[in-house]
């Protein structure tokens, strides 16, 4: 067998095993909304994702490594603080605010902002299957005058759907964070401490988004 085929088996064999929890099939209703085709780029400037790569030699990335993202793993912040933006959990990641804990995307009601490189391992799920495999990506719950925290969930639908669509990742491995760990996250979309109706509703919005930039196809 060559090394390459051996290669590629190996990994299927990885990707299938129990290491990895086989994530569950959760129920939606469809939406049934008229689509709105988006091409890539119409989706991501909607989106609107900064990058502020935090520095390489932080103690988080230098303990990273190479990672072809197979899982995207959702959290919320839990952080009520009326200042804690998008923008203000990079600018603390950047500083090394957070000892042992880094995230891919932040995500608030106005942008995301990204922070690790995406083919890189970041400290975000509790195991070493989902930091190994998944793209992170944090929900802001900030109170303040004017937050819309269901723009924030949409906002993160749509980021979903595009990393969906770039790395080939099936709807059933958009996990919460939940998934690795049973922790109580992302709480906002979760109810009672577990993916019910509120994490049923996301799915079904990340289904719609990725519709809308896949002619129509979903991949669930
Ligand atoms: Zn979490």
């Amino acid at each position: 067998m060559c090394m390459l085929l051996a290669c590629m088996l190996g990994c299927q064999q990885q990707g299938s095993s129990s290491y990895l929890k086989r994530p569950v099939v959760y129920k939606f209703k469809t939406v049934q909304g008229p689509l709105v085709a988006r091409t890539l780029g119409q989706m991501a400037r909607e989106v609107n994702i900064k990058v502020r790569m935090m520095p390489s030699n932080s103690l988080q990335r230098k303990k990273s490594r190479r990672m072809r993202p197979t899982f995207l793993t959702i959290h919320s912040t839990a952080n009520h603080s009326s200042t804690s933006t998008a923008m203000q959990h990079s600018r603390a990641l950047c500083r090394g605010a957070f000892n042992n804990r880094n995230w891919h995307f932040t995500v608030d009601q106005y942008m995301v902002v990204q922070n690790i490189p995406l083919n890189e391992t970041a400290w975000h799920a509790g195991t070493a299957a989902g930091n190994h495999n998944s793209i992170g990506i944090e929900m802001c719950e900030c109170e303040n005058r004017g937050h819309n925290h269901f723009r924030t969930w949409d906002r993160t639908a749509k980021l979903a759907a595009l990393l969906m669509k770039r790395y080939g990742i099936n709807l059933r491995r958009v996990v919460p964070h939940y998934h690795w760990t049973g922790k109580n996250c992302p709480t906002p979309l979760l109810t009672n401490g577990r993916p019910g109706p509120k994490w049923a509703w996301f799915l079904s919005r990340v289904d719609y988004y990725y519709r809308c930039i896949n002619k129509g196809v979903s991949n669930r």
